[in-house]
């Protein structure tokens, strides 16, 4: 491949315009590295309807948009989240108190800001297309990626070649990526569905997020602009497509009964998108000139907001590492860089996974009793101990070690 023109050779190939592979795309570019970015779409035009999911971007994720001059874009549709409440609804037996948990506790700064998940995606791609150091490759899809010992071959549906240093695969649960650099991956499935929309209501949200824990998972009521939520409520899969089947006015009277009249009336009601729930943790983050990030890596049940916000500290933590092997005129892609990503990713991805995997079944397996006494205990001594509630609300907003410098407030 040594042939290639010139113009086709970059220092990295990222496979997926999602939010992961656009925020690594611009934490790189920022260091100088020569990007090309694939996938069909890059961020929507006209209005934004298709993806109904809004994300609680968590205190470090907001810091790394900051950082990468995006944020000021982003605020005028965010909202901040300043209290967490988690409502145990299961009513089995030991009941747990509820909790309310304030980021005035731990600070200025709210916990985070919800956003449109499709508005913070071409927001992103704005930023991506204006940047000289990236190039966005629109293609159907890529459908090779050879990992060599000098250089990375991606080749997109449409032919045209182009080799790069690093591959980064931020392409999703499915991933190319992943299978390309032969790397296996630890799966399940939840008997569980997530429904996702958002909605207008009578009452104030007041800046609190809401998570109702029920037998068949949890429901959440996250803050947005205006008298508006996001909501991610899990069913089975039967009682998912039930309530998907129903029309709006029936889906609201349904969801104002599982919230207990929470927010008021329930008055606009936006497209709802349904998610069957599945858990996936790549055994490795990195092979080959290959490293993996957000879905492509681990794949989590909506609790804790804890999805893409893992997504993007995998995004920061590539960029870091190779712009700094960049620096030292070292290959981008090369073992080194590969491995350390690897070492420094697995603590906070397999902790995570194991916390929300544990949380979630907690919920669903809650007539195993001793679960039940647990969660109750831990919830009181979360009540009544301020430093361990502070501690664990630190550690649920990101891990305290290898934060990379991008998440840090500057
Ligand atoms: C209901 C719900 C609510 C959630 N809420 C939150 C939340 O509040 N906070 C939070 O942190 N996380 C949340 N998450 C998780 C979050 O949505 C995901 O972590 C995040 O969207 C993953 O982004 P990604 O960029 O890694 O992957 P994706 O968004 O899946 O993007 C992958 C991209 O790769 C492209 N692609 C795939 N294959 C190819 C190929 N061969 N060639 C080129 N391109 C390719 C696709 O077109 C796509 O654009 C939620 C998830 C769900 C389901």
């Amino acid at each position: 491949m040594s042939d290639l023109p010139p113009e086709n050779e970059f220092d990295v190939a990222i496979i997926g315009a999602g939010a992961t592979g656009l925020a690594a795309a611009c934490a790189m570019a920022m260091e100088d590295l020569k990007i090309i970015c694939f996938d069909k779409i890059f961020g929507f035009d006209g209005e934004l309807k298709g993806d109904t999911r809004t994300i609680a971007l968590l205190q470090n994720s907001v810091y790394l948009l900051q950082n990468l001059g995006v944020w000021d874009d982003c605020r005028p549709f965010a909202e901040p989240l300043n209290i967490m409440k988690v409502v145990d609804d299961t009513g089995r037996f030991p009941p747990v108190p509820d909790a309310s948990f304030d980021a005035s506790e731990l600070g200025a700064d709210p916990f985070g800001y919800n956003i449109p998940n499709d508005r913070l995606v071409s927001i992103l791609a704005e930023h991506a297309r204006d940047n000289p150091n990236i190039t966005l490759f629109e293609t159907d899809h890529v459908t090779s990626i050879e990992n060599l010992a000098k250089m990375a071959v991606v080749t997109p549906f449409e032919g045209n070649s182009v080799t790069a240093s690093l591959v980064v695969g931020a392409d999703g649960a499915n991933s190319l990526a992943r299978r390309a650099a032969r790397i296996t991956t630890t799966d399940w499935k939840y008997n569980q569905t997530a429904m996702a929309c958002w909605f207008s209501h009578s009452q104030p949200h007041n800046g609190i997020s809401t998570e109702f824990h029920r037998k068949s998972g949890p429901l959440v009521l996250v803050p947005m602009q205006g008298n508006k939520s996001g909501l991610v409520w899990v069913e089975t899969p039967e009682e998912a497509n039930r309530l998907m089947a129903l029309d709006d006015t029936g889906f609201k009277e349904q969801l104002s009964a599982a919230t207990h009249g929470e927010l008021g009336n329930l008055l606009e009601l936006s497209q709802r998108s349904a998610f069957p729930l599945s858990g996936l943790v790549a055994n490795s983050f990195g092979k080959g000139r290959t490293v993996l990030v957000g879905h492509a890596a681990h794949v989590l049940p909506p609790i804790g907001a804890q999805g893409l916000n893992l997504g993007l500290r995998d995004a920061a933590m590539i960029a870091d590492i190779a712009s700094k092997a960049q620096m030292l005129s070292a290959d981008p892609g090369g073992p080194d860089v590969i491995a350390k990503y690897d070492e420094l990713r697995r603590g906070d991805i397999l902790s995570r996974a194991f916390t929300v995997d544990f949380l979630n079944r907690s919920l669903i397996h809650g007539w195993f009793p001793p679960l039940q006494a647990t969660r109750a205990i831990g919830v009181q001594l979360l009540k009544l101990i301020p430093p361990l509630r502070k501690a664990v609300m630190r550690e649920g907003i990101a891990p305290q070690s290898h934060l990379p410098p991008l998440m840090q407030s500057r």
